[in-house]
């Protein structure tokens, strides 16, 4: 049934407003673009219910447990971001030699979209591991940069990606750019209790300081996506990852900005955090290390001579949106930074 308006029913807009977040169970207007979904598979794996929807003006819809992972409109804002922005920062400082690769391992991103934008990247080998199958198998039938995956430069492996880092650990394996795509830790109900979900394993200090064993000595990047400052919550959670990240030893710990109109409060973050040889992230700058990385340390005309390199195209990603993700809110740059 299409929504009233406030005129043939009557509501006053907060009665219309307070009506379309009980009837859609749903927080923002943008959702509301969404409507008249059309259900196209609905299933329930070992972990999780999988959703897929045709919407009127977002295209396909993607859910996990009832809460939105992409839609086909805005999804490229997201994970152009999570794969593009670690890779240009490792190549800013370095270049691999001639015939060389760069190792990516991708945890999470069942969709598959992560993986599709580092095969930009013709050196990459990637190794990728997500939870779920059913994920997989549901990306493959209904969106087309699932086809990453027939790619020979990638291994697919289905599993825990917390057991997995830690057996690569084991194996001393070493990757350049990690990049975790994962889902939520935590949900709330209407009740307010805090609901654990699977890939709350993915964001401990154990697993964090797994990931800092895998990478590089000389040159290293983790990306991972780190929730919204909006919900005051997610904001404490942001504050603790980064007091985590630091302690484990991370370089340049920062927080970036993703604009997300169909998430729910229209912002997503991101950690990108170095594991580096300070002489050589620094050179650029004289020797000087400060937080500004975004402005002082990398090189932005590597980055830009670069990017030029990459097979295709973007449609959110750009050198110049890559270093002023990281210019926040003054009230958001306090909380995460002088907190
Ligand atoms: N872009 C999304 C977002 O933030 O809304 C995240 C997308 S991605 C689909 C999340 C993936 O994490 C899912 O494919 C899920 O199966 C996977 N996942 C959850 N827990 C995991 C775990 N412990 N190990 C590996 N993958 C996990």
């Amino acid at each position: 049934e299409p929504h009233h308006d406030a005129t043939d029913s009557g509501d006053t807009g907060a009665q219309k407003m307070k009506r379309v977040i009980e009837e859609e169970h749903e927080i923002g207007f943008i959702q509301t673009l969404l409507v008249h979904p059309t259900p196209i598979s609905v299933q329930q794996s070992d972990y999780q219910t999988i959703e897929v929807y045709e919407s009127d003006h977002f295209g396909k819809v993607f859910l996990l447990d009832e809460a939105l992972q992409l839609t086909e409109r805005d999804a490229p804002h997201y994970n152009e971001m999570l794969a593009h922005v670690p890779m240009m920062e490792y190549l800013a400082v370095q270049q691999p030699d001639e015939g060389g690769t760069i190792n990516a391992l991708v945890i999470g991103g069942g969709d598959g979209y992560v993986t599709s934008e580092l095969l930009k990247y013709p050196n990459v080998v990637i190794d990728h591991v997500d939870l779920d199958k059913e994920v997989i198998n549901v990306s493959k039938e209904h969106f087309e940069w699932s086809s990453a995956w027939e790619d020979e430069r990638v291994n697919l492996i289905v599993g825990d990606g917390a057991a997995f880092v830690r057996e690569q650990v084991e194996k001393k394996k070493k990757y350049h750019v990690i990049v975790q795509d994962a889902s939520d830790p935590f949900w709330y109900d209407e009740n307010g209790e805090k609901i654990i979900l699977p890939s709350h394993v993915l964001y401990d200090m154990k697993h964090f300081d797994g990931i800092y064993a895998l990478l590089e000595d000389s040159n290293g990047v983790f990306m991972f996506q780190a929730e919204t400052y909006n919900i005051p919550s997610n904001l404490e959670e942001i504050q603790t990852w980064k007091k985590s990240l630091e302690e484990i030893g991370f370089d340049g710990v920062r927080y970036g900005s993703i604009a997300i109109p169909t998430y729910s409060t229209g912002q997503i973050g991101f950690f990108v955090a170095h594991v580096s040889n300070k002489d050589m992230v620094c050179k650029s700058d004289g020797g000087v290390c400060t937080m500004d990385l975004s402005a002082g340390l990398i090189d932005w005309t590597v980055v830009s001579s670069q990017f030029e390199k990459i097979t295709g195209t973007t449609k959110y990603y750009h050198p110049r949106i890559h270093r002023s993700a990281f210019d926040l809110p003054f009230w958001v740059e306090e909380a995460i930074y002088d907190s």
